[in-house]
């Protein structure tokens, strides 16, 4: 069964013509009908989670704005899709902007908003031309602009292209890269949906959440929460990349087994190799071992296993992969894109990725496992955003699952000479 990608493979899929031909804008319509709370109520009950990574349940995150606020609401769609290995929204707006399109209609109806903000990763480039073109198509056909569908319900969708910095992916961070400041996150609470834009009413949903609401519409809340597990209503796209025959994105129902996802629908690996690791939901998830995969896909599953279901990118890694090096393009990546704003999170990033350059240029010491988790631990807790536990959730991982790929590093360094550069002395 298919839903958000089921016209992935349809020619011209992104076409308002083509879209409307395969069902396209008969939700918005049906919606229309509909009283918010109604269409407010349907989504609490359908269990959909926001699938950017966090989970949190979208419809009540809509019910959390205040009722008594006379400020203007705003909806933003979160495509600064950044998480590495992890792919789908692009799909989603290369494939269907008008699915999107149609879903930002129905959150707009539904919580009294008259202006959407898609805030989109600058490295998207084309993604964003295809949306302008989609809004441009739908306000042609009366869909948005003044009025929605002939109903006395302005909307207006704006895209908005990033710079290119990871951590406004992060709902306050990206709210202040849409007010034209730092993209920094800020403290919470006050959450967006109370203090949001401009310190109005905001809701933050992810690209492939707001893709899933005119499915909610169609199938009804109760239909849809039952395609998924527990608590984890309906279907996601699931993105997986590394070590396996067929990479790709897979639409398949919350609480799939991750070992199916891997080894029957994404091909296995290739022949001869033998698995090592997954990282399960985008490189900021704990990572598990081979022993740890037979497990149903969805946020509670991962959470009880002590790792996250967050973007659902699941990167498989054989055992032509060398564990330490990869941990060490992570945590390059993590140094770099630390906003710098809180101490532990910038200086612990930043040594993280020394230690870990170190060993994979020099060899370890054998106080280097402790050192990077004592680091990590640190992080974990004592800083503003996510970012700074996205960074030390793997290094910590890593460490405590594979010490024996550490250890080969450590028998080379200790019986190397000691090394002379300025890092290592320091460290
Ligand atoms: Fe910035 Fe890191 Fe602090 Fe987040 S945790 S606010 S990325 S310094």
């Amino acid at each position: 069964m298919k839903l958000v990608s089921k016209n992935f493979d349809v020619p011209d899929s992104h076409k308002l013509a083509v879209c409307e031909q395969n069902g396209g804008y008969t939700r918005i319509r049906k919606a229309l009908e509909m009283e918010p709370q109604t269409i407010i109520d349907e989504v609490i009950a359908a269990n959909l989670r926001g699938l950017g990574g966090a989970g949190f349940p979208a419809g009540r995150k809509w019910s959390f704005l205040p009722k008594d606020n006379p400020k203007p609401r705003y909806l933003v769609v979160n495509a600064d899709e950044g998480e590495p290995g992890t792919c789908k929204d692009k799909y989603i707006m290369t494939n269907d902007p008008h699915l999107l399109l149609e879903g930002i209609m129905i959150a707009s109806w539904a919580i009294n908003s008259h202006t959407c903000f898609i805030y989109i990763r600058g490295e998207y480039v084309k993604q964003a031309k295809i949306l302008e073109a989609a809004i441009a198509e739908a306000k042609a056909a009366g869909y948005l602009g003044d009025k929605m569908f002939g109903k006395d319900f302005p909307l207006e969708v704006v895209v908005h292209r990033g710079a290119g910095a990871y951590i406004c992916g992060e709902e306050t961070s990206l709210l202040n890269s849409l007010e034209g400041k730092r993209g920094w996150p800020r403290l919470k609470p006050p959450f967006p949906a109370v203090e949001g834009y401009l310190a109005c009413p905001t809701i933050v949903n992810n690209v492939e959440t707001i893709s899933y609401v005119p499915w909610v519409i169609e199938l009804g809340g109760e239909k849809f929460a039952s395609l998924g597990s527990e608590r984890n209503g309906g279907m996601r796209l699931y993105s997986v990349s590394g070590c396996v025959k067929k990479p790709g994105v897979y639409e398949l129902p919350l609480g799939t087994n991750l070992k199916d996802i891997i080894f029957e629908h994404a091909g296995g690996l290739f022949e001869g190799r033998r698995l090592k690791a997954v990282i399960p939901g985008g490189s900021s998830s704990p990572v598990l071992t081979p022993d740890e995969i037979d497990l149903p896909m969805d946020f509670d599953s991962l959470a009880a296993a002590g790792s996250m279901l967050g973007s659902a990118g699941i990167i498989v890694l054989d055992d032509t992969i060398n564990l330490v090096e990869a941990l060490a393009v992570l945590a390059r990546f993590y140094a770099h894109e630390s906003c710098g704003q809180c101490t532990p999170c910038r200086e612990g990033t930043g040594w993280m990725r020394k230690i870990l350059d170190r060993i994979v240029a020099e060899g370890g010491r054998s106080v280097d496992p402790a050192n990077l988790e004592r680091i990590a631990k640190n992080i974990i807790g004592n800083s503003i955003c996510p970012l700074g536990e996205a960074a030390s959730l793997p290094v910590i991982g890593f460490a405590a699952k594979f010490p024996e790929e550490f250890a080969e590093y450590v028998a080379r360094g200790e019986t190397a000479k000691p090394s002379t550069t300025a890092v290592a002395a320091v460290i």
